[in-house]
């Protein structure tokens, strides 16, 4: 069992009470990371932003390079929602095809 700080009034509660027992705000929505970052719950959401940030570096190859800094965005908003790996890899993935996006771009200028 570990401890978490309260979103609202930042007192210390179990992670697995239900409310606040200081100020009543519903714990079971939000979890503090291991860097002491409060982030609020929705599974729904994570996967969401977790999919969009693999996309988002594809679109950099087939739309346009800006997508490049759509997916380093997203990664990073990834990894201060908890899903450091996720996050990692999606920001290595953007810088490569970020490059691949930029090279095709660039032929295509040529031509
Ligand atoms: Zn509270």
């Amino acid at each position: 069992m570990s401890l978490i700080f309260c979103i609202e009034c930042g007192a210390k509660v179990s992670e697995y009470a239900k409310n606040c027992p200081n100020c009543g705000y519903p714990i079971n929505k939000f979890r503090t990371n291991n860097q002491g970052i409060t982030y609020e719950v929705t599974k729904k959401n994570n996967a969401v932003w977790i999919i969009a940030g693999y996309l988002a570096p594809l679109l950099a190859v087939f739309l346009h390079p800006i997508f490049t800094l759509v997916g380093i965005f997203i990664g990073a908003i990834n990894i201060v929602k908890g899903s450091s790996l996720h996050g990692s890899l999606q920001i290595i993935e953007s810088i490569f095809f970020g490059i691949i996006g930029a090279f095709i771009n660039l032929f295509l200028f040529i031509l």
